[in-house]
């Protein structure tokens, strides 16, 4: 039995609270608006007072490891919060996790725990879009959708899910696609898997496959790209003498590159460094299919790994965990066939 969960009977309610982890890292779901306009955070988490909407829903067990804007988290930051949930799963009584975050780079976060994380109860993030004392402040209804989600015992097995705005989304797939409207985060081609109504938590799609990777540390680095008509090899033959264990290029459609830029990425390749190739186009995945100077049969015969569907800023978070895990060129090249 549980709490605001049900399977086809919409009506049938039954109150179980549930033990949740509730972790707050900052954000603008953790900030306030002050007189002259500036939403920043606070000394206090508005988060942490007027709790008792929240603990009715469910008994928490709240952590606040730091509490930081979402442009300031980085690799070691959602590290920690892999431990923290790990240690928590260790333990034994939780039944699901949700973590408030920044949603700049909310779905960074989310991808890498999906990718790396061992825990196994739901762990739903969640973010908002106006502060808490801005009109029509979206956190506490965030993160009320957040806590009802991570109760239901429909959330498992799914793997990490982003819940903001009624509607739950797969780490895999969510992204930021709005600065500032509530209804942000979108995920192109495939849509929500679910979503929270007044009555209960509904999931209408269920997730094909789930990667997951153990992982002790990440000290790669890895930089991002983004290509453009009149790319040469300027930029790339720069990033490669900063050192980098990878590249992942924003390339062009379906996988092509200009001829000028194709100097650069031979380097890295020669150098035994990967190059991962996603679109700049918002929806639709990679393939070699044009046979022309950078086409993507050409990038494919010098080298290139094409990536199956991820955006830029996640394919350079699963780099990042393919090269903490492995340095051979085929093994990085599968992990991205998944
Ligand atoms: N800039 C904020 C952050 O990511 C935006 C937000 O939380 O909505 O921390």
């Amino acid at each position: 039995m549980d709490y605001y969960s049900f399977s086809s009977v919409f009506s049938e309610v039954i109150v179980l609270k549930k033990n949740i982890l509730l972790i707050h890292t900052g954000g603008t779901i953790s900030m306030s608006e002050d007189t002259s306009g500036a939403v920043k955070p606070g000394t206090n988490n508005p988060l942490t007072q007027g709790t008792d909407i929240l603990s009715s829903l469910a008994d928490l067990v709240v952590e606040e490891p730091f509490n930081l804007p979402s442009p300031h988290i980085t690799p070691r930051e959602m590290l920690e919060l892999k431990y923290i949930l790990e240690d928590y799963a260790k333990k034994g009584n939780i039944d699901g996790a949700v973590i408030t975050h920044g949603t700049d780079t909310l779905e960074e976060t989310a991808y890498f725990l999906d990718l790396t994380c061992q825990a196994s109860f739901p762990v739903v993030v969640t973010g908002a879009m106006r502060s808490s004392n801005e009109i029509g402040s979206d956190g506490l209804y965030n993160l009320i959708s957040s806590i009802r989600v991570a109760s239901s015992p429909d959330a498992k097995g799914k793997g990490v899910l982003v819940v903001l705005n009624d509607e739950i989304h797969t780490a895999v797939n969510v992204t930021k696609t709005h600065t500032s409207n509530i209804s942000t985060f979108q995920s192109p081609q495939y849509g929500p898997i679910g979503i929270v109504t007044k009555r209960g938590v509904l999931f209408h799609h269920t997730p094909t496959k789930h990667e997951n990777y153990p992982l002790q540390d990440i000290s790669k680095r890895v930089s991002l790209i983004k290509a453009h008509a009149g790319m040469d090899s300027s930029l790339l033959k720069a990033v490669l003498g900063l050192k980098v264990d990878g590249v992942v290029i924003e390339a062009l459609g379906q996988g092509n590159l200009p001829p000028a830029a194709l100097e650069g990425v031979q380097e890295f390749i020669k150098n035994n460094i990967p190059v991962v190739i996603v679109s700049r186009s918002f929806a639709g995945i990679v393939q070699d299919v044009y046979g022309y100077e950078g086409g993507g049969k050409h990038l494919k015969e010098l080298g290139v790994i094409f990536s199956n569907g991820l955006n830029g800023q996640k394919a350079r978070i699963k780099l990042l965990v393919a090269l903490a895990k492995t340095e051979k060129m085929a093994e990085i090249e599968e992990m991205f066939m998944f």
